[in-house]
């Protein structure tokens, strides 16, 4: 089986092993921000519907499942777009509750629909939403990520609040800086008074790693992204793929399946064949050996960045 809607593992700084579901199909958001790595938004709006059927999904979930992988620390809800635009949302996590009781569910959201009651419902059965929140200055917010009419920072900041207070998981705030646009005094000042009221279990003060939407944006400095992480006390540690294969022996897996996973795994996100060995829990020469293979065929591309090898599929399609 191919898959469409299910990607990964992939590893996440956060979460460990994280096995993604896409719930949108499509660059489908409410934001365009200039640093997303799935390219410029397709479809720019506020309209919550079963962008996705939730069968698709779950079908492609259970599938997967039978697949002889290591189980994944968590189940993630994000994608090419924003997750909460999917109406069927609140049906998809049930039925991922039903298919891997024993795996908990992420969910990545741009924090935009948190005042909506509806997916405040939806989202009180994931253990773990990891809202982001860039800028909290008018100026900064429309050029960074150039949001739909009608989207207020005081409408969205006091949405993540008000459904902070009632949400009985755990909470990750995300805040990305990009050179020049919101690595500002007056935002920090803003923002550490939000962090002092939202008190999220953690923060994550990251910056950009790849080349985004827009070629124009760019990573902040080693210094600035550590003076706010000291200032809004951010954790400074993440899970590395080191530390993810340190976990247990890595296993064999067939080759066709360990081939078809990681196809899936770097639809989404380009890695290192590290990286990959260590999301799925396999050995790296394995993995090398598939690589090497698709890449010869053409199936897959690789750039290096930081003097490392990453590959992602060849003429793919951003969104
Ligand atoms: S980074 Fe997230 S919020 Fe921004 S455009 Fe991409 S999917 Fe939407």
């Amino acid at each position: 089986m191919n898959f469409k809607y299910v990607f990964g593992p992939v590893p996440s700084g956060r979460l460990g092993r994280s096995l993604g579901l896409d719930l949108l199909g499509n660059a489908i958001c409410d934001f365009d921000c200039l640093y997303c790595e799935v390219g410029r938004t397709r479809i720019h709006t506020q309209e919550r519907k079963p962008w996705v059927p939730t069968h698709a999904i779950l079908q492609e979930l259970e599938q997967w499942l039978q697949l002889d992988l290591p189980k994944p620390d968590f189940i993630t809800l994000g994608g090419k777009g924003e997750p909460c635009l999917n109406s069927d949302m609140g049906a998809i996590i049930e039925g991922v509750h039903t298919l891997a009781p024993d795996i908990p569910v992420a969910v990545l959201t741009n924090a935009t629909l948190l005042a909506d009651p509806e997916v405040q419902k939806e989202l009180s059965a994931a253990q773990v939403v990891l809202p982001s929140m860039d800028t909290l200055v008018e100026t900064e917010f429309i050029r960074l990520n150039k949001p739909c009419p009608g989207l207020t920072l005081p409408g969205i900041s006091q949405g993540i609040l008000d459904w902070a207070s009632h949400f009985a998981g755990k909470i990750y705030l995300e805040i990305l800086l990009v050179a020049g646009i919101n690595d500002t005094e007056k935002n920090l000042e803003k923002l550490t008074t939000f962090c002092h009221k939202l008190q999220p279990n953690r923060i994550d003060v990251v910056t950009m790693t790849r080349p985004g939407a827009d070629i124009a944006a760019h990573p902040v400095d080693h210094t600035t992204l550590a003076l706010w992480q000291n200032a809004l006390g951010a954790q400074r540690t993440l899970i590395s793929a080191a530390d993810l294969s340190k976990r247990g022996v890595p296993i064999c897996i067939q080759p066709d399946q360990l081939e078809k996973a990681i196809i899936n795994s770097i639809t989404i996100r380009p890695q290192t064949p590290a990286q990959i060995a260590a999301a799925m829990g396999t050995r790296l020469v394995d993995v090398e050996k598939i690589l090497s293979r698709l890449l010869k065929i053409g199936h897959i591309i690789r750039i290096t960045q930081d003097n490392e090898w990453y590959y992602s599929l060849a003429n793919q399609e951003k969104g």
